[in-house]
């Protein structure tokens, strides 16, 4: 099977690592962006299975990032896990209404991060197959 395609877009150089590290051991093909705009020009070049989203970032935040992947056909379809500090009440309503489709809090947990997104990605996966199939 081919190796799932993952696009981080995270502007902290320690949490870029931790997570490319860790989704990297279990098994994903990483590919990373360090600001909103970047993340925007990789997802349509590199049309990545799902995409990490950092919400604070510099040149453009997430929330504009998911909405503008969101608009364009190209990358409307791959799903959106935003990984975030925001834990106030409201940040995951926002998170969501952007066009994320999941919410990770920061700090991740390393233990759990990788099973998360796998869970996550699976998820994703089987509901674009039953739409597609019509179930
Ligand atoms: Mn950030």
């Amino acid at each position: 099977m081919q190796k799932k395609k993952i696009l981080i877009v995270e502007d902290n150089e320690q949490n870029l690592y931790l997570e490319t590290f860790l989704l990297e051991k279990q098994g994903y093909d990483v590919i990373q962006a360090r600001n909103g705009q970047e993340g925007l020009d990789t997802a349509a070049a590199e049309r990545p299975d799902l995409i990490l989203l950092d919400i604070q970032l510099p040149v453009m935040d997430g929330y504009e990032v998911a909405r503008r992947l969101k608009q364009s056909q190209e990358t409307q379809r791959i799903p959106i896990l935003a990984v975030t500090s925001y834990a106030m009440a409201g940040d995951r309503e926002a998170v969501l209404a952007a066009g994320c489709e999941g919410y990770i809090e920061k700090p991740i947990d390393p233990d759990h991060f990788a099973e998360q997104v796998k869970r996550f990605l699976n998820a994703e996966l089987g509901k674009m197959k039953s739409e597609e199939s019509g179930d």
